[in-house]
């Protein structure tokens, strides 16, 4: 008898899981970011706002580690591309806005 998470869960189980641990990252993360901005109050301080981000980052990376489908090497290669194209846009931006600095250095 497989008594690991996967014996025990279908895969859809897990996707729901994944699906739902997913989405209470998304709701920390804007909940830190909420609590670093300050425009708009929250019980909830910048310490337990972390934690809470930390577990639920575990959580998603928890589920991952037992989603069979998922291709470690294409997420890897995934990663790497949307870095680059990242890391151009960003500079692009900055080159612009250097330009326009240097065209009104007044503003
Ligand atoms: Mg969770």
């Amino acid at each position: 008898m497989d008594l690991t998470v996967t014996g025990l869960l279908p895969q859809d189980e897990l996707l729901l899981q994944l699906a739902e641990e997913a989405a209470e990252l998304s709701q920390a993360a804007i909940k830190l970011r909420r609590v670093m901005d300050g425009r708009n109050p929250t019980p909830v301080g910048y310490q337990m706002a972390v934690k809470n981000l930390n577990e639920e980052m575990a959580d998603v990376l928890l589920c991952a580690d037992q989603i069979s489908s998922l291709d470690e090497e294409q997420i890897a290669r995934t990663k790497q591309n949307k870095l680059a194209r990242w890391m151009e846009r960003l500079r692009d931006m900055r080159r612009k806005e250097d330009a326009r600095k240097s065209a009104w250095p007044g503003d």
